[in-house]
């Protein structure tokens, strides 16, 4: 994947604290590479890089994530923003029946696509007709009445003798005439792009006027898929795309290519050859495919979301000054919150994840209990611990609004003013203490 191959290129730039204009180049030059390799087209790899520079170049620098990790994020929203940023439905009919066809060079997974969205469509209770048209191949037709035998979806077929474009257009008729919602239209391919294949696709096309033209892309197909879908989108006009193989091992350099060369959407994917295996297709999903680092993405999202840069800053000042109180903690507290529970958060930091589901659910349930006491403090003692170390009354009236005992509410205030005075130490000496760390 291509983060494992800008693995290397993120060791050179650990330690830089901002991405800059040269530290960045080697970074680009990789992601080049990667995506020329995953066979996305070049014209398409251009522009992609330029993006994530200019993307990189101003970004602002976020606390608690590394360049290296802020680098990955961009060319991750690159990445999506390319493919199209969310899911793409099928398109509806005005009225009924909706007409979808399928295109697409021969063994792309025409045939099994047409079986796979018309199980998919009637999940969803949506009726439909699926019509053979590929004339040249007897085995072709038999294959769509396999299919639709299997999902139990009736098929509209002539024989090889007749004519695409003729049964096209009676199958649509009988898919009106029996009140069908929605027709799948099977299509030919050739081994290669031809004028031949592409004139009767166009016929077949203006006979039924599609609500989608579908391209069937193979995943596999690495460069070619670029050019597929440049002719296919110039002489017919399609609307979207199914890319196939999905569950092979393709890079889905495709899928960056799809999108940028005809500005329509991918809208499934296939992940298999049995009917059932197509699915949605999330521009999301794929770009974490892409860069295999999904863990990294949904981190540095969520600090990005979360952690007001300046906050971060007093903070650490207010840590290193001994000023953090009660407050302050209890900002921290709902800043991990808002992140997500805590034991989410926990194991998207890497080694964090050996932790036991038992040791960070506890310190989910302490983070709860600690959050209720400091919330039944007064403004005042929540600014000063001091206050409800020296007085038991006040102590005993945190705890009874909290639903604890005295207790907890003193281990409360013996831990955090023991906590306060050992982050002083450790910024005052840059180490834990009692490890050697000198004080100021
Ligand atoms: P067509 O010539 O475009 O109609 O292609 P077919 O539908 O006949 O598919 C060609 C071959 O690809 C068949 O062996 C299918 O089983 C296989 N195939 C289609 N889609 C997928 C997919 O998503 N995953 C896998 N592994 N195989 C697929
Ligand atoms: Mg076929």
């Amino acid at each position: 994947a291509l983060a494992e191959r800008l693995e290397d290129t993120w060791k050179k730039l650990r330690g830089q604290g901002k991405i800059s204009q040269s530290n960045i180049q080697e970074a680009l030059q990789e992601v080049r590479k990667a995506l020329l390799e995953a066979d996305v087209n070049f014209q398409v790899v251009k522009s992609f890089v330029a993006e994530v520079e200019k993307n990189a170049l101003g970004a602002e620098v976020i606390s608690g994530v590394n360049p290296q990790q802020q680098f990955i994020k961009i060319v991750y929203d690159e990445l999506v923003k390319v493919m199209g940023e969310s899911n793409a439905p099928l398109a509806e009919a005005d009225k009924p029946p909706r007409v979808v066809l399928m295109a697409g060079l021969q063994g792309a997974g025409k045939t099994t696509a047409t079986a796979k969205l018309a199980l998919y469509l009637q999940k969803q209770k949506r009726s439909c007709l699926m019509v053979a048209t590929d004339v040249y191949r007897p085995a072709a037709i038999q294959q769509l009445i396999t299919l639709g035998t299997q999902i139990s979806v009736p098929v509209f077929e002539l024989g090889t003798g007749a004519n695409p474009v003729d049964i096209a257009r009676q199958g649509l008729e009988e898919a009106k005439n029996k009140g069908i919602d929605t027709v799948i239209i099977d299509t030919a391919g050739r081994l290669q792009i031809d004028q031949e294949m592409m004139a009767e696709l166009a016929q077949v096309k203006d006979a039924v006027n599609p609500d989608e033209v579908l391209l069937v892309v193979d995943s596999m197909t690495g460069q070619e898929a670029a050019n597929v879908t440049r002719s296919f989108h110039e002489e017919i006009g399609i609307t979207g795309a199914i890319l196939t193989k999905m569950d092979g091992d393709s890079r889905g350099g495709a899928a960056l290519s799809i999108r940028t060369i005809s500005g329509q959407p991918i809208k499934f994917i296939g992940v298999g050859e049995k009917v059932e295996a197509l699915e949605p297709f999330y521009p999301d999903r794929m770009a974490s495919r892409i860069l295999n680092m999904g863990d990294i993405v949904t981190l540095v999202e969520k600090a990005q979301e979360e952690l007001d840069i300046a906050d971060v800053e007093k903070m650490q000042k207010k840590m290193m000054e001994a000023k953090f109180d009660f407050n302050d903690f209890l900002k921290q507290m709902r800043l991990l919150k808002n992140m997500g529970s805590f034991a989410g958060v926990m194991k998207l930091i890497p080694g964090m994840n050996k932790l036991g589901a038992g040791a960070l659910e506890q310190g989910e349930v302490q983070l709860k209990r600690t959050e209720t006491m400091i919330n039944s403090m007064t403004k005042e003692e929540r600014a000063n611990p001091q206050l409800l170390a020296q007085s038991p009354s006040r102590r005993r009236r945190v705890a009874k609004g909290s639903g604890h005992q005295e207790k907890d509410v003193s281990r409360l205030v013996s831990d955090f003013t023991r906590m306060r005075s050992m982050m002083q130490q450790m910024s005052m000496g840059g180490g834990l203490p009692g490890m050697g760390g000198m004080p100021g």
